[in-house]
């Protein structure tokens, strides 16, 4: 029995991640943490950590996997430089995946993302759209920061010299370098993404749209399952889908 404590827990994610554990034999939840209460008294009971907290919250929950030896699945998003810094500084001691998106879809859109900005060269312009519901606190969405980075990564740019986060006022021409980067945010919608590849007399768009938060959550525990038997390290969603 694989035994999971689910940080975060009270929020959308957790409860997702709480139903959809109870339907997979072989995994069990053993506690629920939310704020308030102490990871630090609890974390003794488990093999595997998931956090769906808060950015900030996660370099906290990092250093307390490493220090007790426990795995960690890490689904928050947002993070500063500094915070991703600090949380890499634990891959040499524990096994994590960390993943911007945890489904199967949008992981098959990073790989398509990359098959398509190689096939049509840097003629394109480059821009990526997402769209998620009104309470979501991080903009962009860690998904479109891992698909610009992906545009970025194809055409041998740094993406912070490149991304060009929504347009206001008299910008000039767009340059063919920029990669744009858009958020939209209302109602409740749970995760849309579309990357656009743009050139005079043509246009292709790849589109994922996610309708239940259950697409992440049996990612996650997917993953869950898969880093118990890892070795130390930084893992990704392509690692545990077998994608690289
Ligand atoms: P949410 O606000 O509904 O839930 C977050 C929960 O974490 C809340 O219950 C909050 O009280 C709790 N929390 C905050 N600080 C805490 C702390 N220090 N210790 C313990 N619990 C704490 O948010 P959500 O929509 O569930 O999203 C959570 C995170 O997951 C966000 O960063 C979001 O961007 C990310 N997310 C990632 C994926 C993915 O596939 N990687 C998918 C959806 C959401």
């Amino acid at each position: 029995m694989i035994k999971v404590i689910i940080t975060g827990a009270k929020g959308r994610m957790g409860q997702a991640l709480i139903a959809c554990a109870e339907k997979i034999p072989g995994l069990e939840v053993v506690a629920e943490i939310d704020k308030g209460d102490s990871l630090a008294a609890l974390i003794g009971k488990c093999d595997v950590v998931i956090d769906f907290s808060a950015r900030e919250a996660t370099v906290e929950v990092a250093r307390l996997c490493a220090e007790n030896k426990k795995a960690l699945v890490i689904g928050t998003t947002g993070h500063t430089d500094t915070d991703t810094f600090e949380i890499k500084q634990n891959q040499t001691k524990i096994p994590i995946v960390w993943a911007s998106n945890f489904s199967t879809g949008v992981n098959t859109l990073f790989w398509l993302t990359r098959k398509a900005a190689e096939i049509l060269g840097p003629d394109f312009d480059l821009e990526v759209i997402e769209m998620h519901h009104r309470l979501k606190k991080d903009a962009p969405s860690g998904t479109a920061k891992s698909l610009a980075e992906i545009l970025a990564d194809v055409r041998k740019l740094h993406l912070n010299e490149v991304a060009r986060h929504g347009r206001a006022g008299i910008v000039g021409e767009r340059t063919p370098s920029e990669i744009g980067i858009h958020s939209i945010r209302g109602g409740d919608v749970v995760g849309d993404h579309t990357v656009i590849f743009a050139n005079t007399g043509e246009r292709v768009e790849l589109t994922h749209k996610a309708s239940s938060r259950d697409t992440f959550a049996n990612g996650a525990l997917r993953a869950a399952q898969w880093l118990v038997k890892q070795k130390p390290g930084l893992y990704d969603m392509q690692d545990v889908l077998g994608l690289k």
